[in-house]
């Protein structure tokens, strides 16, 4: 599965965010297969387009797809020294394959600020920086372990050893490895050291209610994200959480519309994240489910198949694809067919987000 690991200072709004996203979650019943640790959590991503496939399909249920998010509390100053639980965090953190960085841009003085203001920039060097050193942490020992090799005159560990020398100076001044510019290439080859300031990262704004406009602090945010090539989401987790404690759908619709909001903040956190991890989407369509299913954009037929159940994929022999705006157009698979948009796809095929997929395989 994807996930994404939230984390940020203490009190700048992580957990309020975290309830909020897994109160709207999966019920676990669907997922027997997974388990999942108490601060961390599977979450629907929001898609009108099964709405419109189901009233076409009319299944028994539909099936969402998630991802998961990981609530890493406890990153403080002094965590990349190690100091009390600081690595079992960082450890937490190299697990995730994206971070949301909630960065505290409201005021209330009912709730206490660990360096006593409000400071995003501030806040966001804290946290860089401790990545950061754990990351100069990880480099300084990869450099010791390739000097010897690399004398062999190994080429792999000469050049990995020269791609560590070059970014260990931009580690130690706290700057996030996004920002300096490695190539996809020099990526590649660094990727088993897994760094913590290389994962794709968004910052999450939490903002007042009144916050999401003329508001210096979102402001500060936004100019950091935009140097470092991270992207934003500001959201306001205190509404958030209102929204999230309504079971009611009409309830949840009427507050949203009182709030001016077409939809919740969560969704576009959820779909940033998704965008984060170059994640698309496509459909399987019966009549006992419509389903969404997660693939990495590039992904072949077979790889889709894969998602579903492992023997789809060794026994694949084609796809039958009909595209998303076909199906709605045509009503179904029997009109996309009358219309000659019906496909039968081999094994070469790269998903397009919103493929409406069925797999012909042999078990
Ligand atoms: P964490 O330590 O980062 O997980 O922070 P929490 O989610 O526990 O929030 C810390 C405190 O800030 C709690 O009392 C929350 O109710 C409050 N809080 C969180 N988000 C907001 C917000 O958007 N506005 C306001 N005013 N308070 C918030």
């Amino acid at each position: 599965g994807f996930n994404c690991g939230i984390v940020g200072l203490p009190n700048v709004g992580k957990s309020t965010l975290f309830n909020a996203l897994t109160k709207s979650g999966i019920a676990a019943e669907n997922f027997p297969f997974c388990t999942i640790e108490p601060n961390s959590g599977l979450v629907a991503v929001p898609d009108p387009r099964l709405d419109e496939l189901a009233k076409i399909v009319k299944p028994e249920r539909t099936l969402p797809t998630s991802m998961e998010f990981v609530d890493i509390a406890g990153l403080v100053e002094g965590a990349s020294k190690g100091e009390g639980l600081g690595n079992k965090f960082l450890a937490n953190i190299r697990e995730t394959q994206a971070i949301a960085h909630v960065v505290r841009c409201f005021e209330d003085e009912n709730v206490i600020h660990v360096a006593n203001k409000v400071d995003p920039r501030s806040d966001i060097e804290i946290i860089n920086m401790e990545l950061a050193l754990a990351d100069l942490d990880s480099v300084e020992k990869g450099i010791q372990k390739l000097a010897r090799i690399a004398k062999g005159g190994d080429k792999e560990a000469i050049a990995q050893k020269e791609i560590l020398e070059r970014i260990l100076p931009h580690l130690a001044e706290g700057q996030p490895l996004r920002s300096f510019g490695l190539t996809s290439d020099e990526q590649h080859l660094v990727r088993a050291y897994g760094f913590l300031t290389l994962k794709p990262t968004m910052y999450i704004a939490n903002v007042s209610e009144e916050g999401f406009e003329n508001n210096p602090y979102l402001d500060i945010v936004k100019q950091i994200a935009t140097e470092e090539g991270a992207a934003l989401v500001p959201v306001c987790n205190k509404i958030e959480a209102e929204i999230a404690e309504l079971d009611d759908p009409e309830e949840k619709e009427m507050f949203l519309e009182t709030m001016g909001l077409e939809e919740p903040g969560l969704n576009r956190v959820i779909r940033a994240g998704y965008e984060l991890l170059g994640l698309q989407t496509y459909f399987t369509a019966g009549v006992k489910e419509v389903r969404a299913w997660t693939v990495k954009e590039g992904a072949t037929a077979p790889e889709g198949a894969g998602v579903i159940h492992t023997d789809f994929q060794k026994g694949f022999i084609r796809a039958e694809v009909i595209a998303y705006e076909d199906f709605i157009q045509f009503q179904g698979e029997q009109g996309a067919k009358e219309a000659g948009k019906w496909r039968l796809e081999g094994k070469e095929y790269i998903i397009k987000d919103g493929d409406v997929m069925h797999y012909r395989f042999n078990v």
